[in-house]
């Protein structure tokens, strides 16, 4: 029998890397996307998948993406998203929220829109990357939460419009999860900052290998059951600010 196939967009690094290991141990073979090439091939090559230069926001990079993976597709992780800054919605740079929306959402959209024919005919799961900053605005996360819940809300039509395909949609939602570039990236490489994100919360802040142990959860389970959407933080943290810390 051939081996499943994933598809994995931000593979190169945090939850998109943990997520293409996790799948590659449980069976699949993994394409492995992201803009720095030079990483997903190194991993791709430590987990027997394939490596692609891929940006979401270019329509001709997502076509060849769509050609590697194949016909049949059993994973589309569409994972790759960018936070930029913390300014608050009086003063945002429009660029820096045009970017986001490009990433997150519309090339969420068009990863999915080049994969689906292979997903339905595998029978597979359509899984994408909101946030709990969906669920929740906060101060400084106007463009970020805006982004997000246009994710949850795209994933929501989705579900309805393939109700009677056979294949699964689901979209998850995650809280503070250290990972090593994404807000050292939101708040333009601020280390100080960044660590105190994560520092001293009680228990530990979610790991890119808690989210991806959910990715192979519900990329393995029959075909008839569907996690429509799955918010998950880590236990200290009951809110996006209220977090229990040492
Ligand atoms: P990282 O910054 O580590 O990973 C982001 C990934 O997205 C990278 O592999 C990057 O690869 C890729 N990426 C960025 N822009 C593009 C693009 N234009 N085309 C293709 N790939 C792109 O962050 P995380 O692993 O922490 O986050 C992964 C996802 O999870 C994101 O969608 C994020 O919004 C979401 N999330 C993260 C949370 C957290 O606390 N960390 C919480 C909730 C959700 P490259 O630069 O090589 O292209």
């Amino acid at each position: 029998m051939s081996k499943r196939i994933a598809v994995v967009t931000g593979a190169s690094s945090g939850i998109g890397e943990a997520s293409a290991r996790r799948l590659a141990a449980d069976g699949f073979e993994v394409v492995c996307a992201a803009r720095r090439v030079d990483r997903v091939e190194v991993l791709a090559r430590e987990i027997g998948g394939r490596a692609i230069e891929c940006d979401v926001t270019r329509a001709g990079d997502v076509a060849r993406l769509a050609e590697v993976a194949g016909d049949r597709v059993d994973l589309i992780f569409a994972n790759a998203g960018v936070a930029i800054g913390v300014d608050p919605v009086a003063t945002a740079n429009l660029d820096d929220w045009r970017t986001m929306y490009e990433v997150n959402v519309l090339g969420a959209v068009a990863t999915i829109q080049a994969l689906l024919p292979a997903a339905i005919a595998a029978h597979g799961t359509i899984l994408a990357m909101s946030s709990y900053a969906a669920a929740v605005p906060y101060e400084g996360g106007g463009g970020y939460c805006g982004v997000k819940a246009a994710v949850r809300s795209m994933m929501g039509s989705l579900r309805l419009e393939l109700f009677d395909q056979p294949v699964r949609v689901c979209q998850i939602e995650p809280g503070l999860v250290a990972t090593p570039e994404f807000t050292l990236n939101r708040l333009g490489g601020d280390q100080e900052k960044t660590d105190a994100t994560y520092r001293g919360v009680k228990g530990g802040p979610l790991t890119a290998e808690d989210i991806a142990e959910i990715v192979g959860f519900v990329a393995g389970q029959p075909e008839h059951i569907n996690f429509d959407s799955i918010q998950v933080r880590p236990r200290a943290q009951a809110s996006k600010d209220r977090v229990d810390r040492e």
